[in-house]
């Protein structure tokens, strides 16, 4: 029986045996709160989360109190947007909110959640290559507009957004500027001690790390009104006992991405080109959605004209692939991504994403290509001969 090959890795990545091995004796041996500071389990926990913050830290080129932990990225959102616009609300009079067309549904809904509480929101629309134009921002920014929200690496297509530029134009305006990271941190390089951020959302599952935990960085002195309420850990900002275990697993991570990024993306980058120029051969009219330029290594979304992603997905039961977002697939509603790079309704239900990631082998791409083959001829093949059957009949 040949193996299964996962390639949905913008869905979600396998924990990293390193991170998992780190993890281990947080969940039962190293059972302290970080909060108990009277004794030494208390102290231990504390210490190994303060390890996992600088870790985190050091992959963002960011300060270790600027990490806050949270239970993920549409966790980190949340408390980005909704913290930010309500504490703008109690010191200004701007209610103006920026956003893209191509966000996460945490930020999109986030953002349309203070929109009914009395915010406003422009959405910006990408060009056709899923890129923000970071000169539409500048356009659309106001005397009242108070936070710019522009995520880092759309998921879908992997199109690398002009965040930096956005946030040099957003500081020079004194507007907030925040990214939804969760696509870009471990995979393209960061430094925000760089880059005038002052919010940037982040989850550990996109990164070999566990589900069920994320980082939020808040730039030093920034001011956040925070969503609960309670014991006031994380600053007062999050509060909730810290899951330990997962923070420690986020913190290998974060490390060994560092460590691993540079040579992956190379890695990657190839194995994609080799992944697209098979997809070619085999199906000529096949076309790529998203900018190749400013793309992540791993991701390649295609659109393949007259086969309908649900029966390709189907047909290629050995590969884990995706039609869209994870978010979305399950829904037969078309992604809001392709329809605005402008893709109509039957193009944007003919498009696969491929997220290739650190498991994936040159024989899980040649092994793709030949399945891939084989459907096109047999779908391409009977419907070349119903179409000649029916000309024979009319
Ligand atoms: N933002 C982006 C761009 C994402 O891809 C995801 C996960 N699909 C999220 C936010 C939500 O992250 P989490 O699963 O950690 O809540």
């Amino acid at each position: 029986m040949t193996r299964a090959v996962y390639l949905d890795h913008n869905a979600t990545t396998p924990v990293h045996p390193r991170a998992l091995e780190a993890m281990l004796p947080y969940f039962q041996a190293e059972f302290g709160n970080p909060s108990s500071s009277t004794h030494a389990w208390g102290l231990r926990a504390r210490k190994a989360v303060e390890d996992a913050r600088k870790s985190v830290a050091l992959l963002l080129g960011a300060k270790p109190q600027e990490i806050l932990f949270t239970s993920g990225a549409t966790e980190s959102n949340n408390l980005a947007l909704k913290g930010c616009a309500r504490a703008c609300a109690s010191t200004q009079p701007g209610r103006h909110i920026i956003t893209t067309e191509i966000e996460h549904d945490s930020v999109t809904q986030a953002l349309r959640s203070l929109d009914r509480e009395g915010f406003e929101l422009t959405l910006i629309r990408p060009d056709p290559t899923g890129c923000v134009r970071a000169e539409d921002v500048a356009g659309a920014l106001r005397h009242d507009t108070i936070l710019v929200s522009v995520g880092a690496v759309n998921g879908e297509l992997g199109t690398i957004q002009p965040f930096a530029l956005v946030a040099e134009l957003c500081a020079k305006q004194k507007v907030v500027f925040h990214t939804d990271a969760t696509q870009a941190v471990g995979k393209i390089p960061l430094d925000l001690s760089r880059m005038p951020i002052d919010l940037l959302s982040l989850s550990s599952h996109k990164l070999y790390g566990p589900k069920g935990v994320g980082a939020l960085f808040v730039r030093d002195g920034f001011r956040l009104e925070p969503l609960f309420h309670g014991g006031g850990q994380e600053r007062g900002l999050r509060s909730g006992t810290l899951n330990v275990t997962g923070i420690v697993g986020l913190g290998a991570a974060a490390q060994i991405r560092k460590e691993e990024m540079e040579d992956e993306a190379k890695r990657l980058g190839a194995l994609r080109d080799a992944l697209w120029a098979g997809i070619r051969r085999i199906c000529p009219d096949a076309t790529q959605n998203g900018d190749d330029a400013h793309r992540i290594p791993g991701t390649l979304n295609v659109a393949f004209p007259r086969l309908p992603s649900e029966r390709l997905l189907e047909s290629l039961p050995g590969f884990a692939l995706s039609a869209g977002s994870a978010c979305h697939s399950g829904m037969h509603a078309p992604s809001p991504v392709l329809a605005a790079i402008g893709l109509d309704e039957d193009l944007a239900s003919c498009c696969i994403r491929f997220g290739l990631g650190r498991s994936t082998t040159s024989e899980d791409v040649e092994s793709l290509l030949a399945a891939l083959e084989r459907v096109v001829r047999r779908v391409r093949g009977s419907s070349a001969a119903k179409a000649s059957a029916a000309m024979r009949y009319d």
